[in-house]
């Protein structure tokens, strides 16, 4: 990419961008809520719409000088209702969390009831926790997965019928399997509540029909537009059918959420840019680039579990593997995340279903495809990436975290300063970054 003149004006930036571009094309990147946008999505996002104020929606906005940016939003609005099979789309939302809260804005009152996939079970902050603002300002209820990794239906229903929430979210952050639209909108329906599916980590994965699509199901759609769907950082907000027929004004209310309820002027960058990636995600080739992605999670899984390592669920229907380690011990998450770092394979700890240790400490590590997908990457290069992760994981195996607090942390300065000078991580390394040559980033 040209960046000729942010190396005259500002060589700090310049350098660190380059930088990060060397980390990203050198490293195998697992985080399964990243992935790489394209080029026609970047060219988008550095484009003259950053420059318009434009509050308000196509045909009525606060100030002139609009029509390029209706065009725009059209465009996004219409993909978007195509790609989601829904009746109204909002694509102002400047990312996932102020999507959920626009939504709570929308249906809900302060002191209401709502329900959603307990944290550590995999759910998102947004659904209900304590510290974000759905725990907050909200009666929360939490559902969990069962000890399979499954969730936990019988519990969700009983937990709907007796507090009566307003809305019940279907989705997550580290879920390794099909949500069931089907099975939670029968409880919803009963309950009368407004069922909202977040397919934030999936959309991509929904799109290409590689997972079922809630749009039958559910009343409410929100996706952030850079995990799988492989846009910018942004996010959108669908009405179904079923959500209009449940409630005529539903569509405005979510429009008002968003603009004035908690946003002011939308980002028409990001805008322009989730209608690329819109239109990339509607070509056959996306189709098979999902398709991919999901075979490269189960073979990698596959490798992971003949190597001897435990998965949440046996498995995964997705794009995204969480590897259990109370194998190893409760709480070894932080051992094993440095050493896949060091290793130059960048995953994030994370907690598992009925976490025995703490959200801090976690038990788990969370895999994901779709970045390695994006590079082109197949079966067979996950059967070798499976082989580094459980070597490099095998490093740690004579860690233990300390029961007392700070004894936890000097052992765990100690072991970080010892995995990265640990010599068979180093050459793994070596050999990511070989590997990753022959997948070159932003050719
Ligand atoms: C990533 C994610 C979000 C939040 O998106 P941000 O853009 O990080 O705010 C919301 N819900 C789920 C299920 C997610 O995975």
């Amino acid at each position: 990419m040209n960046r000729k003149k942010l190396k005259e004006t500002d060589r700090e930036i310049y350098t660190t961008i380059r930088k990060e571009l060397k980390r990203q094309e050198e490293g195998l990147e697992m985080i399964p809520s990243e992935n790489f946008a394209s080029k026609a999505v970047m060219e988008a996002m550095g484009s003259v719409m950053t420059n318009k104020y434009s509050e308000g929606y196509p045909g009525k906005r606060y100030y002139a000088g609009n029509e390029f940016i209706d065009e725009a939003e059209n465009l996004a609005i219409e993909r978007a209702k195509k790609a989601f099979n829904a009746a109204h789309a909002n694509v102002q939302p400047y990312s996932g969390s102020p999507a959920n809260a626009e939504v709570y804005l929308a249906v809900c009152k302060q002191g209401d009831t709502i329900m959603g996939h307990a944290l550590p079970d995999g759910g998102h902050l947004t659904h209900g926790w304590k510290t974000s603002f759905g725990g907050i300002f909200f009666k929360s209820i939490q559902y969990h997965v069962k000890a399979d990794g499954y969730i936990d239906l019988e519990e969700a229903r009983r937990l709907a019928r007796e507090n009566k929430p307003k809305i019940i979210w279907v989705g997550a952050s580290a879920y390794p399997r099909q949500f069931p639209f089907r099975e939670m909108a029968e409880i919803a329906d009963e309950v009368g509540a407004y069922l909202v599916a977040d397919v934030a980590h999936i959309s991509g994965l929904i799109i290409a029909g590689v997972h079922p699509s809630p749009s039958p199901y559910v009343h409410i759609i929100t996706t952030t537009t850079h995990k799988t769907l492989r846009g910018p950082r942004g996010a959108m907000i669908l009405v179904t059918e079923k959500g209009l027929k449940k409630d005529p004004e539903l569509a405005d209310k979510i429009d008002k959420a968003v603009f004035p309820g908690l946003q002011g002027g939308p980002h028409d960058h990001t805008t322009a840019a989730i209608a690329v990636a819109l239109h990339e995600a509607a070509q056959p080739e996306f189709t098979e680039y999902a398709k991919q992605i999901v075979a490269n999670a189960k073979a990698l899984a596959s490798e992971l579990m003949n190597n001897g390592l435990k998965l949440v669920s046996g498995g995964t229907d997705t794009h995204l593997i969480l590897i259990d380690l109370t194998t190893i011990e409760p709480g070894h998450g932080i051992f094993a995340q440095e050493a896949l770092e060091t290793a130059g394979i960048t995953a994030n700890k994370n907690t598992i279903p009925q976490e025995p240790s703490s959200p801090f400490y976690p038990s788990g590590v969370r895999l994901g495809t779709p970045a390695l997908t994006t590079r082109g990457m197949k079966e067979e290069e996950m059967k070798q990436i499976g082989k580094w992760i459980t070597a490099a994981i095998k490093e740690t195996e004579a860690y233990r975290l300390p029961e007392d607090k700070e004894q936890r942390q000097e052992t765990i300065k100690k072991a970080k300063a010892d995995i990265r000078r640990n010599k068979a991580l180093k050459q793994i390394r070596k050999e990511v970054r070989e590997l990753c040559k022959k997948f070159p980033l932003y050719k």
